[in-house]
């Protein structure tokens, strides 16, 4: 069978750095010690590829990982037969098997799903790992308050359960300044005193950040791995780990009165150079960033004018100098001066969705990682 080398062709390069990785991670370890750093590696990592990733993070000494469905916690069993992994939506009775088998900790959300887990237990000697999420302000996930202090005031009804953590989640941990973390971190200390010494957790990236006191003991840093901003302000205290680059597929000349693009949105009033690079919305640049934002072409901005197509985006590179805007080269789409966090703006989204959903049809690069 012939075989293609994608790094050859005219796709878009997506490269990502795991030294960085692991270096973010360690530094949030830093931070959160003596408390333990987990690392939150669902969605296949942020878009980032679970495995490499997974195993960078390991390397670097992480051992506890969360993820959000048994599905992915069976992935990583695969890639990492040692670890701690925590599934946050917890134990259906059709993933309850499973997760026994593949040693995963299914954080339990409702009653229902402590007795579905209790099920599983009664085969075993001993307790059977579990984890309790209680609602403090998401109306997401998690057990009702009442339920939790019946929990603990009932320790009959966790019977052949080994409660190993008991978790929240905040709200507006991003927003340094609001004053509902520290009312959510309160309440969450309120109720889980009466369960004793069972460890706890309630800080996402951003929480990391507010301070010890939402360190407790087990924290669940996802998106300050992988460079996102979890501070909301500048300057970036995270490694870059993204670098997105397109290729120009084609260069040309267009004058008034001609359009650019579906639905002919952007009118040329002058002489104009545009380049057509190799990205789409199917690759996850997002349509939302038709007309808006930039990729940088030597370090230069180029905007993208006109819709962005499912495979392809226009730039004006009128002002890009010398010979750089040119068939074949290639246009920075996120890294270097398009930060992941004003990427994620410009197109009206977060970098947690911009990461979690790049495409699957670039060639992928991972620099550094244990060989
Ligand atoms: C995704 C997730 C995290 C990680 O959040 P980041 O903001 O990416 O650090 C932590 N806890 C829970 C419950 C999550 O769903």
């Amino acid at each position: 069978m012939a075989t293609f080398d994608s790094s050859a062709g005219p796709g878009a390069v997506l490269t990502i750095d795991l030294d960085a990785i692991a270096a973010n991670w360690r530094q949030l370890a830093d931070l959160c010690a003596p408390a333990e750093c987990g690392a939150c590696v669902k969605a296949d990592a942020y878009g980032l590829g679970v495995g490499r990733v997974a195993t960078a993070l390991s390397g670097a000494g992480c051992t506890t990982f969360f993820v959000a469905d048994a599905l992915e916690g069976a992935e990583l069993r695969g890639i990492l037969p040692k670890a701690t992994i925590y599934v946050f939506n917890g134990v259906w009775a059709e993933t309850a098997e499973a997760l026994r088998t593949f040693r995963m900790i299914p954080v339990l959300n409702s009653l229902a799903q402590v007795e579905t887990w209790q099920a599983q237990a009664a085969n075993q000697s001993a307790g059977l790992a579990a984890a309790l999420h209680i609602d403090t302000g998401m109306s997401r996930l998690g057990l009702e308050e009442s339920e939790a202090a019946e929990l603990a005031a009932h320790p009959e009804r966790l019977k052949g359960l080994d409660v190993k953590l008991i978790m929240s989640h905040l709200a507006c941990a991003s927003e340094h300044k609001n004053p509902m973390n520290h009312r959510q971190l309160k309440r969450f200390q309120e109720l889980r005193a009466p369960f004793g010494e069972i460890p706890a957790s309630i800080a996402n990236s951003s929480a990391i950040f507010l301070g010890k006191d939402y360190h407790l003991n087990l924290t669940r840093p996802g998106i300050a791995i992988y460079g996102g901003n979890p501070v909301s302000v500048d300057p970036n205290p995270m490694a870059e780990t993204v670098r997105l680059r397109a290729r120009i597929l084609q260069v040309r000349d267009v004058d008034s009165p001609m359009t650019v693009g579906y639905g002919a949105t952007h009118a040329v009033t002058k002489h104009t150079k545009i380049a057509t690079i190799s990205i789409g919305y199917a690759d996850g640049f997002m349509r939302s960033l038709g007309n808006r934002g930039c990729a940088y072409i030597a370090g230069k901005p180029a905007p993208v004018v006109g819709r962005v197509s499912m495979d392809m985006v226009t730039l004006d590179v009128t002002g890009i100098p010398g010979n750089e805007a040119r068939e074949g080269g290639y246009a920075d789409v996120i890294g270097g001066a398009a930060s992941l966090d004003g990427v994620a703006g410009n197109a009206g989204t977060v970098s947690y969705e911009l990461l979690s959903r790049l495409g699957r049809r670039f060639h992928r690069e991972y620099r550094g990682g244990r060989k």
